[in-house]
């Protein structure tokens, strides 16, 4: 194909049928901190795991809210949990518990016990 020197970029419009708002809101509710992130990629910036793949936890919890779950698990196991994240958020944002539980929604688990409250029970 010929280079034009730019690309097309995928559709980023979301589909507000399928947004499966119930995982969203299971979310929330157990990581009730994550209410007060605003986007500033703080987490991104700081992550253990962004210096040696292309992981980016930004751009992760923001798909997960819009209901892009393409490859997130997948893209989910390349964090190590060390907590960098968590640390560095300018709002106080539990990062750590967040990855875990969208691990645990992805996967389907009923009974999540992790709680941001609670603290991290792996
Ligand atoms: S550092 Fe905190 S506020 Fe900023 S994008 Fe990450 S989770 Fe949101
Ligand atoms: S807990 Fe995961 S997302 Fe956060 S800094 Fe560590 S490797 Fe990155």
């Amino acid at each position: 194909m010929k280079d034009f020197g730019f690309t097309i970029s995928k559709g980023r419009s979301l589909d507000l049928d399928n947004l499966q708002q119930d995982r969203v809101d299971k979310l929330l509710e157990l990581v009730p901190s994550y209410k007060l992130c605003i986007g500033c990629g703080g987490c991104t910036a700081s992550c253990s795991a962004a210096g040696f793949t292309d992981f980016n936890i930004r751009r992760i919890h923001t798909s997960f809210l819009r209901a892009r779950y393409d490859d997130l698990d997948k893209q989910l196991q390349k964090c190590m949990l060390c907590g960098k994240c968590t640390l560095v958020c300018p709002r106080g944002v539990n990062t750590r518990a967040l990855i875990i539980n969208m691990r645990r929604i992805l996967a389907g688990v009923d009974s999540v016990t992790v709680n941001e409250e609670k603290g991290v029970v792996l």
